[in-house]
């Protein structure tokens, strides 16, 4: 395995995660799937360790800089991540963000396990006003869907300060835009089901960390709940990551070209896009039924949920029954894929334009 060096990202994600480079030796790891090892050596139980999880772990190590934990899941992570807080602890979380991060909290402080200050994660003096006495900060950036960015540097900095922890989810920037490690964060969590594996096959989480002592905690609670990921999913990632940072920069591009063209469109009221990576939002004139309509009318991009694979995905958010009101009943969130732009505008341009009728 290479040293943690100061290749770029580029490098690291094929470079990483291989065997040992010896003669005769495999260019490409296995699929380690004994549950059980032989007694004396490192391993004991497969609940505990796999091969292939390392693998995996050492590439997003690499890309966020500290030591990774592969779960079953980007929630298994998150809940990982709320374990750290201790019994009855306050956690400083936003109002808005990924729903089922929010429905797990109120789940924790329903069962008086954590107490909750929620805030607006936009608005700095409200969030550092929060922090006396917490114990966690945990927040996104950009923010599930309305792709408003918090100031995550101030807000890293001032909970630090305060001696709170800051656990970051950063599924939506990406490490290629954002390591949250570097700007002073305890915890980052990844949803790998979304762009750093790519290809909408795979359920998959991490947590990522650069403190010993945070490791070992996550990596118990991985090892006693049982969060733990299957190693087939943990190398179809690996397999994925590979090529993630070339996906990335053709979606963004992509992005950024559609994003100019929607400002432009007539059925548009209104475009939502923080600069960077490959999602954006756009509310449509003619309200939740235009807005279904055009989500409907589209031959290349599917109407679904999620986000990052390879395949441009659409949906309005609020035909979820529990979306926060806050979020616009017109607003379409769009995942940008790897096709051809042109293909991809071709197709939203007749959607928009249909849903219009
Ligand atoms: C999808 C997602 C999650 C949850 O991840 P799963 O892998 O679906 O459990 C968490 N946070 C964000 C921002 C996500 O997009």
């Amino acid at each position: 395995m290479v040293e943690q060096s100061p290749l770029r990202p580029e490098t690291q994600v094929v470079q990483q995660g291989r065997p040992e480079r010896e003669p005769g030796g495999a260019i490409i790891g296995g699929i380690s799937v004994s549950t059980t090892f032989r007694a004396g050596g490192e391993y004991i139980y497969g609940r505990s360790d796999n091969d292939t999880w390392k693998d995996l772990e050492a590439v997003l190590g690499a890309l966020e800089e500290g030591q990774a934990l592969v779960f079953s899941s980007g929630m298994a992570a998150i809940s990982a991540t709320f374990d750290l807080i201790p019994p009855g602890g306050v956690v400083v979380a936003p109002t808005a963000g990924y729903l089922n991060t929010f429905v797990q909290l109120r789940k924790l402080e329903a069962n008086n396990r954590l107490r909750i200050r929620w805030v607006d994660i936009n608005e700095n003096q409200q969030v550092i006003a929060a922090l006396d006495g917490a114990a966690m900060l945990f927040f996104e950036s950009p923010v599930n869907p309305l792709l408003t960015v918090a100031d995550v540097s101030t807000l890293i900095r001032e909970a630090k300060a305060r001696g709170v922890l800051v656990a970051v989810d950063n599924t939506f920037a990406t490490p290629l835009r954002q390591q949250p490690l570097k700007l002073g964060a305890d915890v980052v969590v990844h949803s790998l089901t979304k762009a750093l594996s790519g290809h909408s096959d795979v359920v998959l989480g991490a947590a990522i960390t650069d403190s010993p002592e945070l490791l070992e905690k996550l990596m118990s609670y991985r090892k006693d709940s049982g969060a733990n990921a299957g190693p087939f999913e943990a190398w179809l990632a690996l397999r994925g990551l590979r090529t993630f940072p070339i996906r990335f920069a053709q979606a963004e591009n992509s992005t950024k070209i559609l994003v100019e063209r929607l400002h432009n469109h007539p059925a548009v009221e209104r475009v939502r896009y923080p600069g960077f990576g490959f999602m954006v939002s756009i509310e449509v004139k003619g309200g939740a039924r235009a807005a279904d309509k055009a989500c409907n009318a589209s031959k290349i991009i599917s109407y679904a949920t999620s986000l990052g694979g390879v395949e441009s995905l659409w949906e309005r958010r609020r035909r979820h029954d529990d979306e926060p009101l806050e979020v616009p009943e017109n607003l379409i969130r769009i995942s940008v894929g790897i096709e051809h732009v042109e293909d991809l505008w071709n197709d939203m341009d007749q959607a928009l334009t249909r849903s219009q009728s």
